[in-house]
């Protein structure tokens, strides 16, 4: 067995050497047929994805298997299968994190009913239930142009583009442009959260620092949107379901293109995960309505004691997972999840 940690550059002497010394030259590898290829080019005999699968792990198990179909081990190898019951799991769909600053946004889009057109980022995932308040999405930047596309069509629908900061910084701006030449009457929301997060916190041209961490010129991007001529910017916290409502609507009205940045640092972030301090559900409080399970927030679980007046289970709060931004207070309308002192 010839085993290479590092597949490119392909050692070729060592190939030719190791080939030379065996009858017939195979390649287990994972995934494409790279280093199959790469020694067919040299002109080597060899066997790879004829024998091996090119999808799933290769584990020593799957190994067996397609060298017994291939006829390179006898039969008796084979290992009689062994049945491991497991019991059934829960599901587990995508969802944003818990105390993601995105979700009163996107809350609050889904109650004024507009339509959304998104983009690439963690907030895509705002696409599935319980928010689905994110309407299409197709590539990076494409946001703007395609709420733009809906207005220049003539839809008579209220919509919105929701791009995140970094992918704003990285194609959003052409769109934005476009829309304050255009003097479109679409409003666009940035959701900024500081951050790269989807692909893992790294920093962008809005940060203020490099990728090296070095501090840096940060771009403004309320000072970006005013120097295209648009006229109608606002800065929100986006943890603020009624501030956050204005601004949409306000948006909304606006006369031509309007820009919302709702700003609020990514709740994963080092610094931000030291300050969580998880909330607790009232449950003489609770009344079962389920309207804070709308937010589609993880660390927000039914429990098995059920309201007897409605028949609805009981709340709770997991505190392992919740951090405390307060969104679901602000939307329990029996106050049954109080905020911290502090408010
Ligand atoms: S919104 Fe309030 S009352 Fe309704 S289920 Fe949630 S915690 Fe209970
Ligand atoms: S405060 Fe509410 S919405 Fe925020 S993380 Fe905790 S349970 Fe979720």
């Amino acid at each position: 067995i010839l085993r290479r940690g590092m597949t490119y550059p392909i050692p070729k002497r060592l190939v030719r050497r190791f080939a030379e010394g065996v009858r017939r030259l195979l390649v287990l590898e994972e995934l494409d047929p790279f280093l199959e290829e790469e020694i067919r080019l040299l002109g080597i005999p060899v066997t790879g994805k004829e024998v091996f699968p090119a999808c799933g792990e290769l584990d020593p198990a799957v190994v067996r298997e397609a060298a017994i179909r291939a006829g390179l081990l006898p039969e008796s190898e084979r290992l009689p299968s062994v049945e491991v019951p497991s019991p059934p799991l829960p599901g587990r769909p995508p969802i944003l994190c818990p105390g993601c600053p995105h979700r009163a946004v996107f809350h609050v889009l889904r109650k004024l009913k507009v339509v959304v057109a998104g983009d690439i980022g963690c907030y895509t995932l705002a696409y599935l239930p319980p928010q689905a308040a994110l309407h299409t999405c197709s590539c990076m930047g494409a946001s703007i142009g395609v709420a733009h596309g809906i207005a220049q069509a003539g839809s008579p629908q209220r919509r919105v583009a929701v791009i995140g900061d970094s992918t704003f910084l990285h194609t959003g701006l052409p769109g934005l442009m476009n829309l304050a030449y255009n003097q479109a009457r679409v409003p666009v929301i940035i959701l900024d959260n500081c951050t790269t997060a989807m692909t893992g916190h790294q920093d962008h041209p809005g940060t203020g620092r490099t990728l090296q961490g070095k501090e840096t010129v940060r771009i403004d991007l309320a000072a970006v949107a005013r120097s295209l001529g648009i006229e109608h910017v606002e800065c929100v916290d986006s943890y603020d379901l009624g501030a956050v409502e204005q601004a949409v609507r306000a948006a909304l009205s606006a006369d031509g293109p309007a820009v919302v940045i709702a700003r609020r640092e990514c709740a994963l972030l080092p610094a931000v995960r030291r300050t969580w301090q998880p909330l607790a559900v009232d449950s003489e409080r609770c009344n079962g309505c389920g309207l804070c399970l709308q937010l589609g927030c993880p660390a927000l679980v039914r429990t098995g004691s059920v309201v007897e007046a409605t028949g609805r289970p009981r709340v709770r709060i997991d505190p392992l997972l919740c951090t405390g931004c307060e969104v679901c207070s602000q939307v329990c309308a029996r106050g049954a999840i109080p905020r911290r002192p502090a408010h």
